[in-house]
């Protein structure tokens, strides 16, 4: 059985906002009692801090130091994103427990996952990113974050983003990088607007950012078949041991910041798709049922080991979508 483990702290619930905000403490509490149900809240672990030197290589100085004094009180960053008094020790923590999934990932074969807030796929270096209009709740990039760190051993990294939102910030953070692979599936024109098939990275990284945008009302099918036609054959071609996961789970059917339709089956094929690889999990999105029921039921598919087969029947415009994708990346992989 491979190894699992959950990096957590409490801290993570200091991070809190003054109305009805669903990027709100009470995420942990739908994540936990989904574990415990499957008996999955087992070897949980409180993560190491991070110091602004180390963050200081993910981010700008600037951002850095809004955040802190910003998070001495109450405030907004942007229409969609607070910062409460205890964001800065919340936001730091999560970036150590990062860090720590993503090298016990490399020390031995298993799932570590960072059950991380405020989440952090949106932060670009300076704050937002891309053309987006605000930050999407993030704070600090944690994907990023881990990403540097492997990178600083392993020199290539593969990370791939399954939340129902693109990663703009982790895209933006290493779009020149040709040494970070970013595999992104989400649904296409919603927030934060970026994503799209023709989006492959920058002059000296073409190929390394693949983007799957899928399109509304996108089911397990839709997922499934494009899980299976694109990011299955690219990590088989890398052959990478560990893969980085920014995990997200706003796509669940009866989440309601998007209109993706995913059930326990999308995320079971994923999980038992990548039981070949250690992985370390970081958590992004997902606001209710996306994290009691699709959580675990990925974690626990990995665990498992066994091939889950799936036969998809996708719709016609998710069919269209792969093979715009395959059609622009075939340049770069045997897809
Ligand atoms: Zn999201």
């Amino acid at each position: 059985m491979p190894a699992y483990e959950v990096l957590y702290s409490p801290i993570f619930r200091e991070h809190r906002p003054k109305e009805y905000h669903p990027e709100n403490p009470s995420r942990l509490e739908y994540a936990i009692e989904g574990l415990k149900e499957h008996n999955l809240w087992i070897n949980v672990r409180e993560p190491e801090d991070t110091t602004i030197t180390e963050l200081l290589k993910v981010h700008g100085r600037e951002h850095v130091e809004l955040i802190r004094k910003l998070s001495t009180g109450f405030d907004y960053l942007d229409p969609d994103t607070y910062v409460s008094p205890g964001t800065w020790e919340a936001a730091l923590k999560a970036l150590g427990a990062s860090k720590e999934v993503a090298l016990s990932a490399m020390e031995k074969k298993g799932l570590y996952l960072a059950l991380v807030r405020p989440p952090g796929h949106h932060a670009g270096k300076d704050g937002r990113a891309f053309n987006a209009p605000s930050l999407g709740f993030c704070i600090f990039n944690n994907a990023a974050f881990a990403a540097y760190t492997l990178k600083e051993l392993k020199g290539k990294v593969v990370i791939v983003d399954f939340d129902a939102h693109h990663g703009n910030g982790t895209q933006e953070i290493f779009w020149n990088d040709p040494n970070i692979i970013h595999i992104d599936i989400h649904e296409r024109d919603i927030y934060p607007w970026s994503g799209y098939e023709h989006d492959i990275g920058g002059r000296d990284a073409k190929g390394t950012k693949i983007n799957i945008p899928m399109p509304h009302y996108s089911t397990d099918d839709d997922y499934i078949f494009a899980w299976r036609e694109v990011v299955l054959p690219i990590l088989e071609e890398i052959k990478p041991e560990v893969v980085l996961v920014s995990a997200g789970f706003d796509g669940f059917r009866g989440e309601y910041l998007t209109m993706l339709r995913l059930t326990e089956r999308f995320f079971r094929y994923a999980g038992s798709t990548l039981s070949r690889y250690s992985l370390a999990v970081i958590l992004e999105g997902g606001y209710n049922v996306g994290l009691k029921k699709g959580l675990p039921a990925f974690i626990e598919s990995y665990l498992n080991e066994k091939d889950v087969e799936e036969i998809a029947h996708p719709g016609y415009e998710a069919i269209k979508t792969v093979e715009s994708v395959v059609e622009i990346q075939r340049e770069w992989w045997g897809i």
